[in-house]
């Protein structure tokens, strides 16, 4: 462990409800906190009143702890740093303004959004990248208080050094340059008074004693601006990380089809806590091992080193994959919990058990717990296509064949089909597909002798009935 104990943390802008992008974010800052026995951070930076929303803070933190990524700093929680929301944060930053303006390392500028976008229009066009001119960068005290006295509201700039290379260590990108003459001056207050983002997110980062912050790749042009303020106010830099993006599998962004898809919605369809983690972990995290893993499992295995550099690629397939494997991990109550009400009309009393043992492994979603209870609980189901087709070919005579076969009542599976194979002469799959299909409609599914004693023999015999009736004479 490193001398000054690790500290992460995670930001959310409170704009909207947590997506798979923001979730990873906080998952790889609470990973590295857990590695390191050290502490996640949670601060709500809502300094954009105009989309920030007290709701969304709500729900932000409930998908948090949903996935058990609970913080041991942050709203609700407390610590020595607070508040952690940055609305209610706002008088901490004037003594910082303050020693800016009076080291000249920041000014107020007058300029209105107007001028500014004709100045960036007229760099453009000469082939310039568009940077503040400086018009306001020298401005005497007598002009600053003749501006404030005919009621213009100023913003505050940092006036960015010249000709200075600042050169960071990027944990997932390496080295990173800037030079200093690339960067315009920029403003760290707006004229309402309200810290501009990247201000508050630095000042508070170095306030609240972070040590590594890990974020998005699309921040990585205001880590120099960040450096810079943070020197000028004798205030630490954290160590940045910055990840790359996660594409869709089409190599284009993430569009809402392919999984820009909130946590919400996710929730929603069933996925369970732990296959969104396992899913999370892995784009653009390498890890040794294959398995499913718990927080603390995905912490051990869990290395900056191990982050890509290339962007990651959300395959909803491979989701699919870890919820099968997570719930084939549950223990029999979480099962229980999980399905909740989804069995209660479908499947008969006392059976529960006994059918969640046998489909427990078919099972991606309560919804298809529930298609199952009803396909094998309910009325003879419908027939896929595939099921349809070997029932046509073994023909009616099969079914009749099959219905005089449970009587005397056959012991097992394996001895109704010993029957029907010895009537009819139906070997292997021409014997098993059109039982399997008459049975439970689909020409899949879980072993016949374990779905077998959860039909009973009433719905068996009403089963192969339907079936046979079903063909022609
Ligand atoms: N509030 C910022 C965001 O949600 C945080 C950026 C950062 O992690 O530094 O994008």
């Amino acid at each position: 462990m490193s001398a000054t104990p690790v500290k992460t943390r995670f930001a959310p802008s409170p704009t909207g409800l947590l997506h798979l992008g923001n979730l990873r974010t906080a998952l790889f800052s609470a990973l590295l906190a857990r590695r390191e026995g050290g502490i996640f951070l949670l601060r709500i930076e809502d300094t954009d009143a105009a989309r920030s929303r007290d709701e969304h803070v709500v729900d932000i933190m409930e998908d948090l702890r949903w996935l058990g990524l609970h913080w041991q700093e942050g709203p609700e929680v407390g610590g020595p740093h607070g508040p952690y929301v940055q609305s209610e944060r706002a008088g901490i930053y004037g003594e910082d303004y303050q020693r800016l303006e009076t080291a000249g390392l920041a000014y107020p500028c007058f300029c209105s959004e107007a001028s500014l976008k004709l100045s960036r229009k007229a760099q453009l066009a000469a082939g310039q990248p568009p940077r503040y001119p400086g018009t306001c960068s020298h401005l005497s005290p007598d002009e600053v208080q003749a501006r404030l006295a005919q009621g213009l509201k100023p913003t505050l700039r940092f006036r960015v050094p010249a000709g200075r290379q600042l050169r960071f260590e990027d944990l997932v990108r390496g080295e990173q340059r800037f030079d200093t003459d690339t960067i315009g001056d920029f403003v760290i207050r707006r004229s309402d008074g309200t810290p501009a983002f990247f201000f508050s997110n630095a000042v508070d980062d170095a306030m609240m004693g972070v040590t590594h912050v890990l974020r998005g790749e699309d921040h990585l042009a205001n880590t120099p601006r960040q450096m810079l303020i943070l020197e000028a106010l004798g205030l630490p830099v954290p160590s940045y990380g910055h990840i790359s993006l996660i594409l869709g599998e089409d190599g284009g962004p993430l569009s809402k089809r392919l999984g820009a898809l909130s946590l919400r919605e996710l929730r929603a369809r069933g996925y369970l806590p732990r296959a969104v983690l396992n899913h999370l972990a892995r784009l653009g995290h390498h890890f040794e091992a294959d398995g499913l893993m718990d927080l603390d499992a995905l912490a051990r295995g869990f290395d900056t080193a191990r982050l890509g550099r290339a962007p990651a690629r959300h395959d909803p397939v491979q989701l699919d994959h870890w919820q099968h494997l997570a719930v084939l991990a549950l223990s029999e109550a979480e099962l229980e919990d999980w399905l909740g009400e989804s069995l209660e009309d479908v499947v008969p009393e006392g059976a529960r058990e006994a059918f969640l043992k046998v489909l427990r492994d078919n099972i991606r979603f309560p919804s298809e717990a529930r298609d199952w209870a009803r396909r094998l609980f309910g009325r003879p189901p419908e027939v896929d296509a595939p099921g349809r087709d070997a029932m046509e070919l073994a023909g009616r005579r099969f079914f009749t064949a099959a219905l005089a076969a449970l009587d005397p009542a056959p012991a097992d599976f394996r001895e109704l089909a010993q029957r029907v194979g010895e009537a009819t002469g139906a070997k292997g799959r021409h014997l098993f597909m059109p039982l399997r299909a008459a049975l439970t409609g689909l020409s899949h599914g879980p072993e016949m002798r374990d779905l077998w004693p959860l039909l009973g023999p009433e719905r068996v015999a009403e089963r192969f009935t339907a079936a046979r009736d079903s063909l022609p004479h």
